[in-house]
């Protein structure tokens, strides 16, 4: 295994202090907070590792640009600039921009929805694009190779479709009542397991058969093109810009969260590769949506920054500190025995619950401890994704159990060194070693939807 990570493509130009607080603090506060960390002050979280999500830090090239922006209402000179460099990325013909990536959804996804009982297969749906799925009054199927669920064995491309059984599923459900493929790259709910390119050419080689529209759900498809590089036969000499760009010829809809590999704190992205039906569709559906389809919830200094962003997010030495920091902490963790999804994807390592406290059933949520346990320890916070934020059967109401629990360490891009993810890697196992003394949690408030942002926990004594 290479233990080399290289430093950062970087130096420091300008600093915010963050709070080091006491454990008899992090008590105090984790309790006002209910025991769940989305509602603590992030002024009271030393290391935040919450989301990778508009949380990384600009260029000075990005602060620069920033201060050109043209906040027309239509047909800013900012707008134009963005276009052009999205066109130049992706090669697409029609360029829309959106406040984030669930405004890009909600304003694509019902276009391509012509019927009742029509489905979306994924190899994975995002949350959000799961919620725009069924907004859209359509199914979301996932459809993922069975190695993801195996977070001990090494496969180089856990987000991978099933390709067999996505033929399946559409002989099944009947060509025409599949709205869409999307391939989200990298695979985020799977723990940033990236696709092969290999996969995707399988995967559209079917939905062409079938005359399926593909979409690419593609927040990290810079860090997915890079695992690519590093990791396809036949594709170690290309450039990241060249992989992405034959993703991007292979599909017919791209739709990102510029908030990750676009370097910006806000931001999304529509485009469409040659469908001018569609780009009109889109075109008058996003005005009562996101805004007047040149600016679609954002500044212009929000555009001048993503111009820059989305470029910088394609640099090659970025890109291999960025994934080396996530294998660093990794790995750390891995050495201490701690069962983390192996290997780690792109922005975040995912901690493996279930293994971590098998004394914890799901319905006490044994992900939420030890994310309680870790922001107690020393101040870091993670995020659970397991059973507390599946929720419960809409017909029964029992909790569902879901197949992984898991805490994730999301990292923000360009934020952290090295010696803050030694003290995230210290922190996780001081509470490994004292795993048996986990306690299970219970609800005192449970909100009906969505309950994981805002409902009130207590420990099980
Ligand atoms: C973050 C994300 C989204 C939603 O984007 P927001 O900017 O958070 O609205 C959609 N799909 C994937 C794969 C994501 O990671």
């Amino acid at each position: 295994m290479n233990k080399e990570y290289v430093a950062p493509p970087y130096r420091i130009k300008m600093v915010e202090p963050i709070k080091i607080t006491t454990k008899e603090e992090r008590i105090t506060y984790l309790k006002e907070a209910g025991y769940n960390p989305f509602s603590l002050r992030s002024e009271d979280v030393y290391i935040d590792l919450l989301t990778d999500s508009g949380t990384g830090a600009m260029s000075h090239f990005q602060w620069a640009a920033l201060m050109q922006g043209d906040e027309a209402y239509a047909g800013s000179r900012s707008f134009f600039k963005f276009e052009q460099v999205v066109k130049d990325i992706t090669g697409y013909k029609y360029i829309i921009p959106a406040h984030q990536g669930r405004g890009a959804e909600q304003v694509m996804l019902p276009q391509l929805v012509k019927h009742d009982s029509m489905v979306f297969i994924s190899n994975m749906h995002f949350d959000t694009t799961r919620a725009h799925v069924e907004i859209a009054g359509a199914r979301a199927i996932d459809c993922v190779i069975d190695e993801c669920f195996d977070t001990e064995t090494y496969h180089p491309f856990k987000g991978n479709f099933d390709v067999k059984r996505l033929e399946e599923i559409i002989l099944d459900k009947g060509k025409e009542n599949v709205a869409g493929i999307i391939m989200t790259i990298t695979n985020n709910s799977a723990g940033g397991q990236p696709v092969s390119i290999d996969n995707m050419k399988k995967t559209v080689a079917i939905a062409r058969k079938y005359d399926i529209p593909v979409i690419i759900d593609g927040a990290r498809y810079a860090e997915n093109a890079y695992f690519v590089k590093q990791r396809e036969e036949g594709y170690h000499e290309k450039t990241v810009k060249e992989i992405a760009r034959e993703v991007f010829d292979l599909a017919d809809i791209f739709l990102m969260s510029a908030k990750k590999d676009g370097l910006s704190n806000i931001g999304g992205i529509i485009a469409i590769k040659d469908n001018e039906d569609l780009y009109n569709q889109c075109r008058t559906y996003i005005v009562p949506m996101e805004g007047f389809p040149t600016y679609g919830g954002l500044t212009g200094r929000d555009m001048e920054v993503l111009a820059v962003g989305l470029k910088e997010a394609l640099e090659e030495d970025f890109l291999r500190h960025r994934l080396d920091q996530v294998r660093y902490l990794g790995d750390r963790l891995r050495d201490a025995g701690v069962p983390i999804q192996y290997p780690t994807g792109g922005h975040a390592v995912f901690v493996d619950c279930k293994k971590f406290a098998p004394h914890i059933p799901y319905h006490q949520f044994p992900a939420q401890s030890v994310t309680n346990a870790l922001y107690l320890e020393t101040g870091v916070r993670a995020v659970e994704i397991g059973s507390f934020l599946l929720g419960r059967n809409p017909d029964t109401h029992e909790n569902l159990e879901s197949p992984l629990e898991l805490m994730r360490l999301t990292i923000p891009r360009r934020t952290y060194t090295y010696k803050h993810l030694d003290v995230v890697a210290s922190g996780v196992i001081e509470v490994f070693k004292r795993r048996e003394q986990l306690k299970g949690l219970t609800f005192e408030y449970e909100p009906p939807v969505l309950r994981h942002f805002t409902a009130k926990l207590k420990p099980i004594e």
